[in-house]
């Protein structure tokens, strides 16, 4: 029995029209059901956002996006809002994927903007940090985590923090097909646990739910879902394919 639920979500990145994405979703929710001791989200791209949330209606699997800009409106052109996003009936947003960083510059001051306006709009933040392969060959793993986790969390309270899920992603491991050994996670998940025990206590420490990410698949998820601090994952390549999505989510089921 696990301290913490587990959670699992299906990061789609630019992948599935909105046709694409809700015969997705319609052979997931037949195959998963009302079955609630897994918390289940998936994360479309926008532009499948609206028709997603309307197949998902009345069963509980959670909408989530994979983006947003901080503000709540204005001449930001391309980007959109939290509030546009709770519209949709969004419940969780990804905040600071390895992909936003390395490719749209975005820094952990930036990031850190966002997880502040989600909370506040009620959409819950999946707050990704993850060293890169040099970064871990240069053994400053611990380093960068903490780098981001203290960016990132800046200024969120004990009281927010609880709505907050984090996901480890090893940039190394994100769509290679070479997932960390479930020690190599296991030791990063208990840096960030004790980290969040001295910033916020053990109580709210022991709550807050942390992912793992990076080629997480049917085949290895059993042996990382059993760590001790691994909550879930977050998957990209596997959640795009209804049955190792499904699968993904009956592992973690069988050891709730
Ligand atoms: C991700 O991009 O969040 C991810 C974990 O991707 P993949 O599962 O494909 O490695």
């Amino acid at each position: 029995m696990k301290a913490r639920k587990f959670l699992i979500a299906g990061n789609w990145k630019m992948n599935k029209t909105a046709a694409e994405g809700v015969a997705l979703v319609r052979e997931i929710v037949a195959a998963v059901g009302p079955q609630t001791e897994v918390d289940v989200v998936v994360c479309p791209p926008f532009t499948a956002l609206e028709s997603v949330s309307k197949t998902l209606e009345g069963t509980a699997i959670k909408l989530g996006a994979q983006n947003m800009h901080p503000q709540p409106s204005g001449a930001f052109t391309g980007e959109v809002s939290a509030e546009m996003l709770r519209g949709l009936f969004t419940s969780w947003v990804i905040l600071g994927h390895s992909e936003r960083r390395q490719y749209f510059g975005e820094t952990d001051a930036f990031i850190n903007q966002k997880v502040q306006a989600a909370l506040k709009s009620l959409l819950k933040p999946i707050l990704c940090i993850g060293e890169t392969l040099a970064e871990r060959d240069g053994s400053k793993t611990l380093d960068v985590v903490k780098t981001q986790l203290e960016g990132g969390l800046a200024g969120i309270e004990a009281d927010a923090v609880i709505n907050v899920v984090l996901a480890y992603e090893p940039v190394w491991a994100i769509g290679t097909g070479r997932n960390a050994t479930p020690a190599q996670a296991q030791e990063v998940h208990a840096f960030i646990r004790n980290w969040l025990t001295a910033r916020y206590g053990k109580p709210v420490a022991q709550k807050v739910r942390v992912l793992y990410g990076g080629s997480m698949k049917p085949a290895n998820a059993a042996e990382l879902l059993k760590q001790e601090d691994i909550d879930g994952g977050l998957i990209g390549g596997a959640s795009l394919e209804a049955n190792s999505f499904i699968d993904l989510i009956k592992a973690a089921r069988a050891q709730a």
